[in-house]
């Protein structure tokens, strides 16, 4: 029968975290030197949200965080009755939909639209198909609202 965890102390966690760091850099065989710039590196890479311009960073957060203003999502927040898209009637009004189903939407979309994966323009997608995707949902709920 499984015993029940006994609490970690602060002190305790302390320990396993800087044993367990210490561990993991041994196992990259880094000297002291190439840590910090390695550190530098990583914070660098973090995320392109932050090299984005404010109006498009907010999009591609919202559309991260699932809490644009399309109708999907407001209905799963029990905000709308339906998720029917106001643009086209035709589908669920989702991010999917508006970046790259959205018949209506169609004129706004550049040529070869999308490049990759939407998953992937929104988390880790370069900042031009960041920019493009927000400025496809900006331009979305402009028509929608009107
Ligand atoms: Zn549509």
């Amino acid at each position: 029968m499984p015993q029940p965890r006994k609490p970690l102390t602060l002190t305790d966690a302390r320990s396993v975290l800087q044993h367990g760091t210490a561990k993991l850099w041994t196992a990259a065989q880094l000297t002291d030197d190439e840590r910090i710039p390695r550190f530098y590196e990583a914070c660098k890479a973090r995320d392109l949200l932050q090299g984005l311009p404010r109006s498009d960073a907010v999009q591609i957060f919202r559309a991260r965080a699932k809490h644009t203003l399309l109708l999907a999502d407001r209905a799963r927040h029990g905000w709308s009755v339906t998720t029917v898209c106001r643009l086209c009637g035709e589908q669920e009004e989702s991010i999917a939909h508006v970046l790259s189903e959205c018949r209506e939407m169609a004129d706004v979309r550049p040529g070869k639209w999308p490049t990759v994966p939407m998953s992937e323009i929104l988390w880790c997608g370069d900042r031009a198909a960041m920019r493009t995707s927000a400025k496809i949902m900006r331009k979305f709920l402009q028509r929608a609202m009107r």
